[in-house]
Parts: C-alpha cells; sequence; structure tokens
C-alpha cells in the first residue's frame, strides 16, 4: 500500500500531494509519478493548444504556395500544408522517420522531426463554406469559431456543439439562435444567459431551467412570464418587454448592469453539477469518482484532473478535448476509443500511443507525429515489434540519463509532457492565456514566449462610439465598415483594435434582435471567459442561514465542500441540500 506523498513542484515550486490512488494509477499505466504540480500539469498542456489564433501564411503543399488560414504564424519555422494535400495519399509520413540517436535527449530528436514535418494547417474536418473554423468537424457556413460539434451558421463561439443560427457563445450545446451565452444547453433564443437548460424566448437568466419567455431572472425551474424574478401576467410581460428596446447598445448596458446585481443577489451552488456522484470540480455533469475536474459532459468516470471531457474512464490530466478514451494520461485533444494514450495531442482511435501528435488508427507508437494506421514505429521509423519491444525500454531508459534540460533548467525525463518551450505558439497565442492568464511581462519573466499583435493592421472606417445606438438606424453598408474596438487594444493583448461585421453576422443580429457589438472579438470572448470560475478549487463552507433548513439546525449550516468561488468573493454559496431546499 501507498502513503500519500508530498512533492515540491520542479516548475512553481510548490508543495502538492500525491495520494495513494494516484500512486496505483501511475502504477497501472507503468509512468513514475509526476514532477510538475497538477495547475502547472495543465498549463504545460495548454500552451500546445491554440484554438483560435489564426493567420495566413503561404501552403507549402502547393508549388503556387497560396496563402491558407491555419494556427501557425508565419514566423514559425515550420512546414504547412492545406488539410486537403495533408489529408491525401501524396505524401508519406513514414519517409520522415528518423533512426533514433542515443547522442541526443528524446525531446531534441522529436522537435528536429517535427520541424521538418509537415503540419496540418488547422484542424477543421467536414468543413462547407467555414474556413476560419479550427478543431472543427462537421460545421457549415460559420465562422470564427472553435473546439466544436456540429454547427452550422455559427460565429465567434468557442467548445460549442450542435449549434445553429447563434453567435458569441461560450461552452453551450444543442441551441439555437442564441447569443452570447455561458454553460447553456438546449436553449432556444435566449440572450445574455449563464448556466441555464431547456430555456425559450428569454434573456439575462442565470441558474435558470424550463422557463420561457423570462428576463432578467435567476434560480427559477420551470416558470413563464417572470421578469427580474417577478410573475406576470402574460400581458403584463408582453407589456413591460416592448417597453424595452433590446436593439439599442445602451438599453443593454444598463440591462447588463442590473443582472449583474442580480446574480449576486442569487443563490449560488458551491458547484454546477448535473447527474454528479463523489465528484469535485465544476462545470461538472455526467460524472462520477472524478476529482478536480472541470467541464465535463457526458459519461466521466473514476478520474482526475480533467479539463473538458466526454466519455472518459481511469484517466489523469486528460484535456482539453478529450472524447471517448480509457487510460489517458497527459494528453489533450483525443479519443474516439483510444486506449493507453500517454503524452499526446490529437491521437485518435488509437493503443499505447506515447509522445506522438497527430496519429490515427495507431497502435504501439512513440515518438510519431502524423501517422494513420500505423503499428510499431518510433520517430515515424518502422519497425518490426520484436525490435520495438527490445528499442522501447532502451529509449526510457535513455530519457532519464540524458534528460532533456529546457532553458529554466528544468528536467524531462520519462514521464513528463513535452517542454512548452518546445511549443510552436507563443502562450497569448494559446489556451493557456483562457484559463490562466498573464501579462506580457509575467509572461515573459516566466520563460514564455510572447507574440505582440501588429499594429496599424488595418484601416479603421468607422468609430465603435460612432454607431447608431439602436440596431433599427444601422446602415446595410456596415458590412463593408472596419469597425474600431471600444478597448482600442488598452485593455490586455487579446483586442485586435478593430473588427467587421460579415453579411451572415449583420443578418443574424437582425433576426435575433441584437445591437451591433462594440467590441472585438478578442474582447468578447476574453469578457465570457472571467464570467466562468477560474479552474481552482477552494475549500470552503455553506453559507445558508436559513431557519427552516431540514440538514441543519436554526440559521446554520456547516457543511463543507470544494468550490470554484474562492473566498473572499461576494456571492453567497449554499452547499447541495440547502440549495435543492431552496431552488427546487
Ligand atoms: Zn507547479
Ligand atoms: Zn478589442
Ligand atoms: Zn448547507
Ligand atoms: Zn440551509
Amino acid at each position: 500500500m501507498y502513503k500519500s506523498e508530498n512533492k515540491i513542484c520542479q516548475n512553481c515550486k510548490q508543495d502538492f500531494i500525491i495520494e495513494p490512488e494516484d500512486f496505483n494509477f501511475y502504477e497501472k499505466i507503468k509512468v513514475p509519478p509526476p514532477t510538475f504540480c497538477p495547475e502547472c500539469r495543465t498549463i504545460r498542456r495548454l500552451c500546445w493548444r491554440n484554438e483560435m489564433s489564426l493567420y495566413k501564411r503561404k501552403n507549402d503543399a502547393s508549388s503556387h504556395h497560396e496563402d491558407i488560414i491555419t494556427i501557425y504564424h508565419p514566423d514559425e519555422k515550420l512546414v504547412v500544408y492545406d488539410i486537403k494535400y495533408w489529408w491525401s495519399d501524396s505524401w508519406d509520413a513514414v519517409a520522415y522517420g528518423k533512426e533514433y540517436n542515443f547522442s541526443k535527449p528524446f525531446f531534441e530528436q522529436w522537435k528536429e522531426l517535427r520541424d521538418i514535418f509537415p503540419q496540418q494547417s488547422l484542424s477543421n474536418s467536414k468543413a462547407v463554406n467555414s474556413d476560419y473554423c479550427n478543431v472543427a468537424e462537421d460545421s457549415k457556413d460559420s465562422y470564427m469559431t472553435s473546439a466544436c460539434f456540429i454547427i452550422e451558421k455559427t460565429f465567434y463561439s468557442n467548445r460549442v456543439s450542435e449549434i445553429k443560427d447563434s453567435s458569441d457563445l461560450y461552452v453551450v450545446h444543442r441551441s439555437e439562435l442564441c447569443y452570447d451565452d455561458i454553460f447553456c444547453s438546449d436553449c432556444y433564443h435566449v440572450l445574455y444567459s449563464l448556466n441555464c437548460k431547456n430555456c425559450v424566448d428569454s434573456y439575462f437568466l442565470y441558474d435558470c431551467h424550463g422557463c420561457i419567455n423570462c428576463f432578467g431572472c435567476t434560480n427559477l425551474r420551470n416558470k413563464s412570464y417572470c421578469m427580474w424574478n417577478e410573475q406576470l401576467s402574460k400581458e403584463e410581460y408582453a407589456k413591460r418587454l416592448a417597453g424595452l428596446d433590446l436593439t439599442s447598445y445602451s438599453t443593454i448596458l444598463r440591462l447588463h448592469k442590473k443582472f449583474k446585481e442580480f446574480y449576486l443577489n442569487a443563490l449560488h451552488r458551491f458547484t454546477n453539477q448535473i447527474k454528479v456522484v463523489n465528484s469535485t470540480g465544476d462545470n461538472l455533469e455526467g460524472t462520477k469518482n472524478c476529482q478536480n475536474s472541470f467541464d465535463t459532459a457526458g459519461q466521466v468516470e473514476d478520474s482526475k484532473y480533467l479539463h473538458w471531457a466526454l466519455r472518459i474512464k481511469d484517466s489523469y490530466d486528460a484535456g482539453p478535448g478529450v472524447g471517448i478514451g480509457e487510460l489517458m494520461y497527459e494528453v489533450f485533444d483525443g479519443g474516439l476509443g483510444s486506449f493507453r494514450s500517454l503524452f499526446t495531442n490529437v491521437v485518435y482511435s488509437s493503443k499505447n500511443v506515447e509522445y506522438s501528435f497527430y496519429c490515427f488508427n495507431c497502435s504501439n507508437l512513440f515518438g510519431c507525429i502524423g501517422l494513420r494506421n500505423k503499428n510499431y514505429c518510433i520517430l515515424n521509423k518502422q519497425y518490426s515489434k520484436e525490435e520495438y519491444e527490445k528499442l522501447l525500454p532502451k529509449i526510457i531508459e535513455h530519457m532519464n540519463t540524458m534528460s532533456y534540460v529546457d532553458k529554466k533548467g528544468l528536467i524531462y525525463k520519462y514521464g513528463e509532457f513535452f517542454p512548452s518551450e518546445l511549443s510552436t505558439f507563443c502562450y497569448n497565442e494559446t489556451q493557456a492565456q483562457d484559463y490562466f492568464p498573464l501579462t506580457k511581462d509575467e509572461a515573459l519573466k516566466r520563460g514564455y514566449r510572447w507574440r505582440d499583435k501588429k499594429t496599424n493592421e488595418y484601416q479603421i472606417t468607422i468609430q465603435a462610439e460612432d454607431l447608431p445606438d439602436s440596431f433599427k438606424d444601422v446602415q446595410e453598408s456596415i458590412p463593408k465598415e472596419i469597425i474600431s474596438c471600444l478597448h482600442n487594444r488598452e485593455c490586455g493583448d487579446r483586442c485586435s483594435g478593430a473588427f467587421r461585421i460579415t453579411e451572415d453576422e449583420f443578418r443574424l443580429y437582425k433576426r435575433i434582435g441584437v445591437p451591433i457589438p462594440r467590441l472585438c472579438f478578442g474582447c468578447r470572448h476574453d469578457a465570457r471567459l472571467k464570467v466562468r470560475n477560474p479552474m481552482k478549487l477552494w475549500h470552503r463552507s455553506c453559507m445558508c442561514d436559513k431557519e427552516n433548513h431540514a440538514n441543519h439546525a436554526a440559521g446554520n449550516c456547516e457543511v463543507e465542500f470544494e468550490t470554484s468561488y474562492a473566498p473572499g468573493r461576494p456571492e453567497v454559496i449554499y452547499c447541495e441540500k440547502c440549495y435543492q431546499q431552496e431552488v427546487y
């Protein structure tokens, strides 16, 4: 039996604990215990994940070298193929195979392979008229939407599935005609809402389920014609709603402010969860025996440190973006029936694959890139089963004796994910900036690369301040303009300073009745990220002081829990039992 052990993180030098069950897991998948703490491990993977920073660069797959849309900045010394050519049989990935060299650290050799190996411009399969969608499967007539699955006419959204005619969504599923929503599912024409399910024709809702025609409400279940949590008659609701010009920008700003106060006065469940058993984390659905996990949906079991996971079993440090898999460790963007996938990115339907990127339907790979239907390869070189089984333990041994040392002096033996300094992306191009934001100075101080946005890229033709307040007064020609962002690049790195409205987007705004935005997409996305709680947990206790609750003495519930609401935040946090008694 293992005992829990206190370790000091190689990277941040903070303490972290490895529990007995963690040791069991590491033993099961045959890896040594980690030397980075869970948060540093998550950030290290996120440094390799670029969902939405897109560029134009030359297509290395064609003699015309035409411009393609890609996640790789043109300054990165890489070979980039358009997706269609990348997926074709016109080139041979095994031809790039290299003999393992025992006089150089493994990660150095992998980087050499990576630098000459063709990268796919972005991940976008079954796309129709959706060139600007990345990590996208099955998208139609969509624009600037990433980490998505089955979308149509969906714009400026991230981490969404089964969406139609919508814009500005973050973690939304099975919804239509929605705008500016966060953590919502099964909604129709719901705008400016957070943590809602099964709602229709509603605005400014927080934690509402099954509501139709509601406005500015919190913690409601199966209600209609409520405004600011007041039950109105159908006629009165219609009258008050008609009195609001929801296409006016100043009206929406005023309503946002009022809604913020309503949100603060609402009840807050210690964690946003549906069908969850014995688990800790936030935004969990269908999750059993999982600890420290965030943004799960589907069927997730017996795992730890998951992020954005669907049907995962017996896995640690998996995400963002893991679909169907078992025994996954230090993996992101993986699934479709993967088994024992370790230290991988975009490895699908594969078994026993380690330290590999972009491999599909493979087994027994180590240090490979871009292989399909292959077995027993190391650094893309083909071996026989016997040769592979003989060589692999020697390589693992070599990784431990001749380890990669990064420029900060951190040591990467077998069992560590790829060093973030080898990433093809700068910190602020990746999802690390989404979930663990840093200023440029902080990022550079921690040894990350940073990419400044180019200035004077756009010739602004209209200032956001000069747009008509109401959509009704906006000219049909607005899609021809380049609009300045109200933040004018002064808010942080993600502001691009200017933006355009596409024709499709214009038609959508008209249809759902919203004003033209005044902020660029980067600023709008950042604003939504600030609304979600961080991917961190604090030990706190229930703040309920109700007199009539069955589960505690008058005025004092003391149930303790792990919550993503940091101590000192203004929200009143309830335990599950107290919340259930008040809300259902
Ligand atoms: Zn750490
Ligand atoms: Zn901006
Ligand atoms: Zn309580
Ligand atoms: Zn209570």
